[in-house]
């Protein structure tokens, strides 16, 4: 499996708080995390790397691929949006991770607003797996806490999941659908609420677990050799 991660990388550069948590980026936080679980070939890319971090040689190598961005959604070019979801349309898996909820990329997928209430008060979060037998949910406790997160409430306005594995519920009274699962064309997406760039969450082991599960169950079944296309094709035998 070839796994790349996309990280914005802004937050980190511009505030030390932010870089004490992740001094290696929250990119290297997650690559040093997930390359404990045994998921193959990890890269990490961002923002302001060649080609917005995504050259066609490097997508077209990529199977999964995990999004963190925030702060300069717009900043990514819609001609990389429109290359990065035509491969999840062919195929290619996509982790979108926190605030990814609001990128280009995930609100083209969803075609909805994506908008969601949000609360940045570092408060106790608690994870509830609601579909144990999912894929996602393999080796992940009933439920779990993050003592500090960033507060996403409903209502979140993305399309009725096609399967819903974790709910979070906030100190401040809110409960949010924080791992939901999609398919668009042939490619499997999974939204991960938890990571908010003031708190440590990605360096939580079950956090990471959690988005190792999500990048094998989006791990390609079948790939498509070019796009969708809108053609009239012969029939296979002759109609009387
Ligand atoms: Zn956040």
């Amino acid at each position: 499996m070839r796994v790349t991660i996309w990280n914005e990388y802004r937050h980190e550069k511009s505030n030390p708080a932010v870089a004490a948590i992740y001094p290696q980026g929250i990119h290297g936080a997650l690559e040093a995390g997930l390359s404990r679980h045994d998921l193959g070939v990890i890269r990490t890319t961002t923002l302001d790397d060649p080609s917005q971090g995504l050259p066609d040689a490097l997508l077209s190598e990529t199977d999964v691929l995990v999004w963190w961005g925030h702060r300069h959604h717009d900043e990514v070019s819609d001609d990389l949006v429109a290359r990065v979801c035509a491969r999840v349309h062919a195929g290619m898996g996509l982790v979108v991770l926190h605030s990814g909820h609001f990128s280009k990329v995930f609100k083209r997928l969803m075609g909805t607003p994506c908008t969601l209430k949000w609360r940045a008060d570092g408060e106790r979060e608690r994870i509830w797996t609601v579909d144990p037998s999912h894929p996602i949910a393999a080796g992940i406790p009933a439920h779990f806490t993050l003592e500090q997160e960033e507060m996403y409430g409903e209502p979140f306005a993305v399309p009725s999941p096609d399967e819903i594995v974790f709910l979070g519920w906030f100190k401040g009274g809110e409960a949010f659908r924080s791992g939901c699962c999609y398919k668009r064309g042939l490619g499997r997406i999974f939204y991960f609420q938890p990571g908010h760039e003031t708190f440590p969450s990605y360096h939580d082991p079950t956090i990471i677990h959690v988005i190792a599960n999500g990048i094998r169950w989006a791990t390609p079944v079948a790939m498509m050799e070019g796009p969708f296309v809108n053609e009239r094709v012969q029939p296979m035998e002759a109609i009387p």
